[in-house]
């Protein structure tokens, strides 16, 4: 197996975020829920805004560069922040970045096709494709890779959120981080809540956590899919990385738990549960969340304490992964 402190070694990596991201006690949350409420910053890896695709592309651009890439292509929702943190990563490295945007369903608002995240793409130079709600994003990557080097150029695609295997190294390390984080400050966590998506962020970090030997149980909140699907997903992606890591993937057994109760109509489209908890964090944390994860991973969570399924006083790490540029296409939920 690939130790922690040789992770650098085998796999290169661009330093991109402000690392380690901090690790922070949410007092007025803990009291107002009856448990211990800590809460890993990953909102602050400092990229444009921030939030989890960094840790990602911070191997992904490595990849990129020794592939000897000049134009990163991308695929995501309008607000997609993974496009956003893609648009800025290549900003900084030089890379050429085209965005393929796709609409939502259920979205259907100016600020929503305007403002947040897509203001930011733009700022950041990016090229804009913007598709329709039933558009194949991904054939529409494949195509304008080809179209691209026809032209002569060297494209790098990256997958929807940044979720493959080299993407997932960001949360292997970022669970080594927060392992060393707790032992500094002597500090045990009886579970691990996140948003999940396209699985990376879940699967790294299970697979972090397995290599050093954790047994810290991880539960997703999904943000787009019911239980089986997702858990299906973050399995396959966990499977390859531990073999990516040399260890056994037979070790992802029994470690993958996703929730698929709080999404409510589907991806992007904001449930008022999520609103709630999007406005309780900000009155009693000054904490910002987002519509499209964070707010519907926090609902998850508060949800999952008032009905006894997190028992009181347990100690709770609730990783935060950004987003809230999103807060501004989202205007109308909040009126
Ligand atoms: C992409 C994203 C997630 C989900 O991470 P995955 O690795 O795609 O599962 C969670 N929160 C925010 C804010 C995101 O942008």
């Amino acid at each position: 197996m690939i130790p922690f402190t040789q992770l650098e070694q085998h796999f290169t990596k661009l330093s991109i975020s402000h690392l380690p991201t901090p690790l922070e006690y949410a007092a007025r949350m803990s009291s107002l829920l009856g448990i211990e409420l800590m809460i890993k910053r990953d909102d602050c890896t400092g990229l444009a805004g921030g939030g989890n695709k960094t840790r990602k592309l911070e191997y992904l651009l490595a990849d990129a560069q020794q592939q000897q890439a000049d134009t990163l292509i991308t695929i995501g929702g309008i607000q997609s922040n993974h496009a956003r943190q893609t648009a800025a990563a290549a900003a900084k490295f030089g890379f050429d970045c085209e965005l393929i945007l796709q609409d939502v369903a259920g979205t259907p608002s100016d600020s929503y096709a305007n403002n947040g995240n897509i203001l930011l793409d733009s700022l950041c130079g990016a090229t804009l494709h913007r598709l329709g709600v039933d558009d194949d994003g991904q054939q529409w990557a494949e195509q304008r890779f080809q179209t691209l080097q026809a032209a002569g150029k060297r494209p790098y695609l990256i997958p929807v959120g940044g979720s493959n295997v080299i993407g997932s190294l960001g949360y292997v390390q970022c669970a080594y981080e927060l392992l060393q984080q707790l032992k500094q400050q002597q500090y045990q966590v009886d579970q691990i809540i996140v948003a999940t998506g396209s699985a990376g962020t879940q699967a790294g970090l299970l697979a972090g956590l397995i290599a050093a030997e954790s047994d810290i149980p991880v539960l997703g909140i999904n943000v787009s899919r019911a239980a089986t699907e997702q858990n299906l997903l973050v399995s396959q992606l966990l499977r390859q990385v531990l073999q990516t890591l040399q260890l056994d993937p037979a070790l992802a057994a029994d470690r993958v738990h996703t929730n698929g109760d709080y999404y409510g109509p589907g991806y992007g489209i904001s449930t008022p549960a999520s609103e709630a908890a999007i406005k309780l964090l900000a009155q009693r944390e000054g904490i910002l969340l987002d519509p499209v994860y964070t707010g519907k991973a926090m609902a998850g969570l508060i949800d999952l304490v008032n009905t006894g399924q997190l028992a009181t006083n347990s100690k709770v790490l609730f990783l935060h992964t950004g987003g809230s540029q999103a807060l501004f296409a989202y205007r109308a939920c909040f009126n």
